[in-house]
């Protein structure tokens, strides 16, 4: 990862720790995208939440470059990560702290990870194999993984996934509530699995475009 000149040496050292925090508790999966953020170019940055857009968030970083590798092919998914920026806002790490670092880091990976996976197949040319879940596919997974990473975390990260109703706690046991994820995208990003949003290639301007598509109309 590289951070750009938005995130202050003192933050740096922050999520540098909030990184080791999830590949010493979290799952297999969470560990390897915490791995993959170490180890990628990708991009993080910090702003505050009304231009990141709430507690962190994914942006593509150049459409048009990551349109031309996917056209010339092969791209690997941490290559994939050098055309994306993960944003976290300045109220996540002064109010949530190092819980709010590892929340937002968990989740927003999770997407990260999407878009990387995104390029890279669409790179590969086959239609079969591409990868490109739809908006409530996406925050439906990524909740999930928040929801397991604070149950794995226990005290004050598991009452953090209470709040939210994405953990539910029956007489001191605590589960993933699935339905408590469902209803909070039904109620805060309008997802139901009838209703569920544009896919992923979908979000930029132009569009994520597979490999043997015609590059404005020119390649
Ligand atoms: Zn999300």
């Amino acid at each position: 990862m590289k951070f750009d000149k938005s995130v202050p040496e003192r933050d740096r050292h922050r999520i540098i720790q909030a990184l080791q925090e999830i590949k010493k508790y979290g799952s297999v999966q969470q560990r390897e995208t915490a791995r993959f953020i170490e180890d990628s170019a990708i991009t993080i940055h910090l702003g505050l939440a009304a231009n990141v857009g709430g507690s962190g968030s994914i942006l593509i970083d150049g459409i048009v470059g990551a349109n031309l590798a996917i056209w010339r092919g092969g791209v690997s998914v941490r290559e994939a990560a050098g055309f994306i920026r993960l944003n976290i806002a300045r109220e996540t790490i002064d109010t949530g702290g190092q819980r709010g670092i590892e929340g937002t880091f968990v989740h927003e990976g999770k997407h990260a990870r999407d878009f990387a996976l995104m390029i890279a197949s669409f790179s590969g040319g086959d239609e079969r194999k591409y990868f490109n879940p739809t908006a409530f596919q996406r925050e439906y997974s990524a909740h999930l993984t928040s929801a397991f990473y604070l149950k794995r975390r226990g005290g004050e990260y598991a009452e953090e996934g209470i709040g939210l109703g994405i953990l539910s706690d029956n007489d001191g046991k605590l589960s993933v509530s699935r339905e408590g994820i469902r209803a909070r995208l039904e109620n805060n990003y309008n997802l139901t699995p009838d209703a569920p949003g544009k896919r992923l290639s979908e979000l930029s301007h132009p569009n994520f475009a597979p490999r043997g598509t015609r590059l404005w109309g020119l390649l």
